[in-house]
């Protein structure tokens, strides 16, 4: 899609994104205000941004369909955190790639992940590799149980992993996540009772300049977000700035991160962070000054950063497997619909709905009465 231009003088930034999936969507959606343009590069049969912008649709490892890309844009993204390293490598070394390949890599593995929070002094949940059944057992026997087995590549929306109750489930999660003698590469994690589950939205510009978004307190239904409440004053915003200033500043690292935090206490423990716009910011386009997609695009354009700040009172409910009427949700002032246009499948995220309303108990009333009309 080409966007008619104004004036002859004026000259849009060329987006690329290394897929087109619902965030790659909301990207563009956010993206065209600005006069920007977009093309994507993604596999798919129908990808749900196609509508949004050419696309080219080939392997993200096709050499030649990346050097079309790469010679139709300005400075590339990628909204899919499993793009393969050695793609976005080859984009980054013909134009800028925000953020760049290094947060790409270590967001895809779970072990060297935490090994990288560590390293930062962010604290994590007791955890242990394992390659062998040997492994497993030793770690069962460190850690105890409950604990929760995982891929450490790959895993997403709870797939990849198995919550280990008693001493009975662990052949079975052995077998269901593919654990062999050679080389496994699964992690263990030691269960944590987490009191709440916290995620802090950062956004970091070309000249290192910070934004975060208030912290989000998320609520997850089998592994997958179903609800996101942005919180005012948070008690643990400080902190979760802070480990987040770590990460990005360690990654000189340009866009929207996500970080997802276990709450115990008064601590934060790390789980894993996304180098990308993420679900759980989804109530921004409504509730924030300036969304995250609007800010991930300003900052990887070069564009001074927008407020992070609440407009009023919002959160998202994730629509899964299914999609509400459209009407009976929309009926309700302050419900927001945003579809991706996308077919339902069971535990697909294929929409969501924002809430906004004046009053924390406004909001709450309204997401008591909107919820049971999503029905998930
Ligand atoms: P993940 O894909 O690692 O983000 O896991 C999805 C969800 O599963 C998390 O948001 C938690 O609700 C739950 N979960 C994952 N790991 C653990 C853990 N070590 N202890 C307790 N709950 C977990």
């Amino acid at each position: 899609m080409t966007i008619p231009h104004p004036t002859d003088a004026f000259r849009a930034t060329r987006i690329g994104i290394l897929g087109a999936g619902q965030l790659g969507r909301m990207l563009a959606l956010a993206g065209y205000p600005l006069g920007l343009e977009f093309l994507f590069l993604d596999p798919a049969e129908e990808p749900c941004a196609g509508p949004l912008g050419e696309v080219i649709r080939a392997d993200y490892l096709d050499t030649a369909a990346l050097d079309a890309f790469c010679a139709r844009v300005d400075v590339a993204t990628y909204e899919f955190e499993n793009v393969p390293v050695a793609a976005a490598e080859y984009v980054a070394q013909r134009l800028p790639l925000r953020p760049g390949t290094a947060a790409l890599a270590t967001g895809q593995d779970r072990l060297s992940e935490k090994q990288r929070f560590e390293s930062l002094g962010i604290p994590v949940p007791p955890h242990a590799a394992i390659d062998t059944r040997a492994d497993l057992d030793a770690a069962i026997s460190r850690l105890g149980l409950p604990a929760v087995l995982k891929t450490r590549r790959m895993g997403y929306d709870g797939k990849g992993q198995a919550v280990l109750r008693s001493a009975a489930d662990v052949d079975l999660a052995w077998a269901r996540l593919g654990g062999n003698d050679q080389a496994s590469n699964l992690i263990l994690e030691a269960f944590v009772p987490f009191d709440r589950e916290l995620s802090c939205l950062t956004v970091r510009g070309v000249g290192g300049d910070l934004a975060f978004y208030p912290v989000i307190e998320n609520v997850h239904r089998s592994g997958i977000l179903h609800c996101a409440r942005p919180q005012p004053a948070d008690p643990l915003q400080t902190l979760a700035e802070d480990y987040c200033r770590r990460v990005v500043e360690h990654f000189d690292y340009v866009g929207v991160m996500a970080f997802e935090f276990f709450v115990v206490g008064e601590r934060l423990l790390a789980n894993e962070i996304a180098p990308r716009v993420h679900n759980s910011g989804h109530w921004s386009i409504e509730g924030a000054e300036c969304s995250q997609f609007e800010n991930h695009l300003r900052a990887i354009a070069g564009l001074p950063l927008g407020s992070t700040a609440l407009r009023g009172h919002s959160l998202m409910l994730n629509c899964i497997g299914a999609e509400p009427e459209p009407a009976t949700v929309l009926q309700n002032p302050g419900a927001h619909l945003h579809r991706y246009g996308k077919s339902p499948k069971p535990l697909r995220k294929i929409g969501h709905v924002t809430l906004t309303a004046a009053s924390a108990a406004e909001l709450t009333a309204l997401q008591a009465h909107v919820e049971p009309l999503i029905g998930n």
